[in-house]
């Protein structure tokens, strides 16, 4: 833990963990596998929902080690690789749903950190969907076209000049603009969600890795290294991690995400605007995204992807992206040359073969999982934790009922088809985003 603190920027800005593993047994109604945001909000919608039910956290290292407590911080709603490919893969009316579902899980996200008051930097600031070739810029007047045919609301298109009156860069030519949408500080979220669920009397059990799960009647069993959890019901919160859990090493296979972050910009910021301080990606398939701190640093993310053969977990750091990174920051706002990066890290996102979000059961409805988030599960993983809760409490809802939930996985192939197929993937995408835009 220690050495991804001293990486990740935003861990750096709340108290250092000081792990209590589990020692001996526990017996809980839930118990959730993972203390990221999927696992912390299926707890909290657990004891709303039901506030007798017991329920456990368990983390392997702690609360927002994995991808919750290092991503990039924004609240938006991208749902899969963007909205056409989705209606590709599953038809234009699963398509609005599921943008329907991200609007919901992006008003939950904000409704839930004002309501509660979860101390994260929360900035209501829209999102921006930059266009950086004519390509680009033909691919996004689309998508925000196609949004509308759908008959979506709250997606416009900017032109270069209203563009250029929020955020100026040589780059631009126009954006998707979606006000819904906002940044915030994912370290401090997943703290601040922490505290919440203890004072609701959900034990957390940090550095307490579950090495076995058993399904059983009444109750499953968990493994962890110094003790044994049983439990009613079992929610793998595991994200990236989960193909490491036996019955789930088909399902979903982890890639990497890089970020880089400059010193603070103070008055640097004045010839680019950005007054307004939206959240911002571009339209390549391997997107560039990139906002502000509350201090004024800007994160850019993004880029490339790394991908890892088995069971190796150990891709956070990757010296060619970050270079890139760093270059792609001065291509894309000129006056920054010459600025300080301080802060280098990447992270696991869970990938499906089919680039989309999965919620189901293991077996005779046990034991839930949520996976497929991709780099986009900050919203997402809030509300699919509503979810969980409604399916591990047996409510039907309309939550339940969302086209995601209990969906065909079509699996990853063993090793070494899988890394070879994921290599294919990811050099179809770069060799697309290089038709895109040409340059380097
Ligand atoms: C660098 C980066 C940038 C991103 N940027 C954005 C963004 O700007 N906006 C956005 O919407 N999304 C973004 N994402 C994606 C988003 O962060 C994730 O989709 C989301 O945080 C996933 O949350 P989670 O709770 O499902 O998983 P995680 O946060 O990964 O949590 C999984 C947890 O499970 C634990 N675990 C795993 N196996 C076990 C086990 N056997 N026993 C116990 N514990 C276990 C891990 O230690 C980990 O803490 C980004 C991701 C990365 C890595």
């Amino acid at each position: 833990m220690s050495e991804i603190r001293d990486q990740v920027y935003w861990m750096q800005t709340i108290p250092e963990p000081t792990p209590e593993p589990l020692v001996g047994h526990v017996d809980v109604d839930v118990a959730v596998v993972g203390a990221g945001f999927t696992g912390l909000s299926t707890a909290y919608h657990v004891k709303q929902a039901e506030p007798s039910t017991t329920v456990a956290v368990f983390d392997a290292e702690s609360v927002g080690f994995g991808a919750s407590g290092r991503n990039g911080g924004f609240n938006m709603t991208l749902f899969g690789l963007t909205m056409p490919v989705t209606a590709v893969r599953f038809g234009k009316a699963k398509a609005k749903e599921a943008h329907l579902y991200m609007e919901r899980a992006v008003d939950t996200t904000r409704d839930l950190i004002e309501d509660l008051e979860l101390d994260c930097d929360y900035e209501h600031t829209g999102f921006l969907r930059v266009a950086t070739s004519e390509k680009y810029e033909k691919r996004i007047r689309h998508d925000v076209k196609f949004a509308r045919d759908l008959g979506l609301t709250g997606i416009d298109w900017l032109d270069a000049d209203e563009l250029a009156d929020e955020v100026r860069s040589p780059l631009y030519r126009g954006a998707w603009w979606e006000p819904r949408c906002g940044i915030l500080n994912p370290a401090k979220l997943s703290f601040a969600w922490a505290g919440v669920l203890r004072d609701l009397g959900v034990a957390i059990y940090e550095g307490t890795p579950i090495t076995d799960i058993r399904p059983g009647d009444p109750k499953a069993i968990l493994t962890t290294p110094q003790g044994a959890v049983t439990a009613s019901k079992v929610v793998l919160a595991t994200n990236a991690y989960s193909h490491l859990i036996r019955p789930m090493r088909f399902k979903q296979a982890p890639v990497w995400t890089h970020i880089v972050m400059t010193e603070p910009l103070d008055d640097r910021l004045a010839e680019i605007g950005w007054e307004n301080r939206q959240g911002i990606e571009d339209a390549r398939d391997l997107v560039h995204y990139y906002r502000l701190t509350a201090d004024n640093r800007l994160v850019m993310g993004g880029r490339d992807v790394s991908i890892a053969y088995g069971e190796n977990m150990d891709r956070d750091l990757n010296e060619a992206t970050f270079r890139s990174l760093e270059k792609d920051t001065i291509d894309t706002f000129p006056s920054l040359e010459g600025v300080r990066f301080t802060h280098r890290w990447g992270g696991p996102v869970s990938v499906t073969l089919d680039m989309a979000p999965a919620i189901g059961f293991l077996g005779d409805r046990q034991i839930a999982y949520s996976i497929g988030a991709l780099g986009h599960g900050v919203s997402l993983t809030h509300l699919n934790g509503a979810t969980l809760a409604d399916l591990v409490l047996e409510r039907d809802t309309d939550l339940t009922d969302v086209f995601f939930v209990d969906r065909r996985i079509v699996p990853f192939p063993p090793e070494p088809l899988r890394f070879a197929v994921s290599q294919a993937i990811r050099g179809y995408l770069r060799a697309e985003d290089r038709l895109y835009d040409p340059k380097p």
